[in-house]
């Protein structure tokens, strides 16, 4: 997205936050005393790209419970730690058709999808099942973390002991799996039920879900920190589940019409995923009958009525009146890669200094930024990444580095850069030589 889009959609976002202010339909949760004490005013919308820029509008600071929309995380990690096969035996991958919490099990006993309670359950069951509670929980919050900021990230106690005292229902689930043999061998379920009900406490503000949304947007590699938190394969799986189950019994009629992957929450959040360009979080606790938040629904209506973000609209052209669909978003690394070919100095630095990325990080054919911009003789660039430690003995898949580079092509304008940098660096054997030799391309670069 470029400045002038991004400039666009955040104003449009405004907008659309400023006409649904007024909207008050709706009732917070009710089932434990910390939902329904919560300021059913509150309303905050965030954007995260996955360029890494933020724009937020209302209580976006504002903390609460994520309850349903950790059910994401916690599969996500259910598969990053047993895998898709092992995975899929114990969770279905259907929507429901009914209630989240009701009592219905596909045809082999399974819950449904791992965005249910049922499934949920199965899912904390399956994270990190051989370690003690405490280990446990502190992965996953050790997860969170690392994704939306260690600050970002709190626990609610009350609606933890709430829940843990209101769960006759989530009892009821577990034991019918536990009677159908639907649970990994040795599962303790109250340890489990009690795992899950910590998961739904976790506290965060809306910030943080759009960030969480951009990371998955980013194919599982967090946007700020570049750290790959799952595999793209995982990010995928996940949003799959989350566009046909994310939005409860709603959730057919979401995809129709809105056409995001998305998860809401009882406490009134509605994350959703735009895949390539970044994550939105609405939170607005006052829930419709199903059991959404409905200025996180409308939002998302109004949102994608203006733009092209249902991922089928790309198949509609021309007779649109939605705005342009956004340019997506190249990758950190693409852009760099991008900076080298064509020679954009001013943007590479300020990309890479505001970002901790591997500058030594090759592509598919191991080109690193340095073989690209050497390839094409942009001096500066070269100038500037060896001084950010770019390598110059790094091979690509062809087995050339710079150094290579600058030896069959004879560069004098190379073999001065890299003097000038081992000079600097003080390596003074390798710059006494590189002086005493009268090639163009001295021979010492061994
Ligand atoms: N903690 C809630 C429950 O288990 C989660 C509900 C939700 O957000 N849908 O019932």
């Amino acid at each position: 997205m470029d400045e002038f889009q991004w400039e666009e959609f955040c104003n449009d976002i405004d907008e659309i936050y400023a006409s649904l202010k007024e909207v008050n339909e709706g009732d917070v949760a009710s089932y434990i005393p910390q939902l329904a004490n919560v300021d059913e005013n509150m309303f905050g919308i965030s954007v995260y790209s996955i360029d890494n820029r933020h724009h937020g509008i209302g209580n976006i600071n504002h903390n609460f419970c994520i309850q349903s929309c950790s059910k994401t995380l916690t599969y996500a990690l259910a598969l990053r730690d047993n895998g898709v096969e092992k995975t899929n035996r114990h969770i279905g991958r259907e929507p429901s058709g009914a209630r989240f919490n009701a009592f219905v099990f596909d045809d082999e006993n399974k819950p449904f999808n791992p965005l249910i309670n049922s499934g949920a359950i199965m899912s904390a069951a399956l994270v990190k099942s051989q370690s003690s509670d405490d280990i446990r929980f502190e992965y996953v919050v050790d997860t969170w973390k690392k994704i939306v900021g260690k600050n970002n990230v709190g626990f609610d106690n009350g609606v933890y002991l709430s829940e843990k005292n209101t769960a006759n229902r989530n009892h009821a689930l577990a034991h019918i799996m536990m009677e159908n043999n639907i649970f990994p061998p040795r599962t303790d379920i109250n340890k489990t039920l009690e795992f899950y009900f910590q998961l739904c406490s976790i506290t965060m503000n809306c910030t943080a879900l759009s960030k969480y949304g951009a990371m998955l947007a980013n194919g599982g590699t967090t946007v700020d920190t570049n750290e790959k938190i799952f595999d793209p394969v995982i990010a995928r799986d996940l949003l799959c589940i989350m566009y046909s189950s994310g939005m409860y019994d709603y959730s057919g009629r979401w995809s129709y019409d809105i056409g995001l992957p998305a998860k809401s929450g009882v406490s009134g959040a509605i994350f959703a995923v735009v895949p390539h360009i970044g994550g939105i979080c609405v939170y607005s606790p006052k829930l419709d009958e199903i059991g959404n938040s409905v200025r996180g629904v409308e939002f998302f209506r109004k949102l994608t009525q203006k733009y092209r973000l249902h991922i089928f609209d790309t198949l509609i052209t021309g007779l649109n009146e939605k705005k342009t669909l956004l340019k997506l978003t190249d990758s950190i690394e693409t852009q760099i890669y991008d900076c080298c070919k064509n020679n954009k100095y001013d943007l590479l630095k300020k990309i890479i200094e505001s970002n901790h990325i591997d500058i030594n990080k090759g592509d598919y054919d191991k080109r690193c930024p340095l073989h690209i911009a050497v390839d094409e003789n942009h001096l500066k660039i070269v100038d500037y990444l060896i001084n950010q430690k770019a390598c110059y003995k790094k091979q690509d898949r062809w087995g050339n580095s710079m150094y290579k580079k600058m030896r069959k092509k004879k560069s004098k304008q190379l073999g001065l850069i890299l003097l000038a940098h081992l000079r600097k660096k003080n390596v003074l054997k390798i710059a006494f030589n590189i002086l005493k030799s009268n090639s163009s391309c001295p021979e010492i670069y061994h």
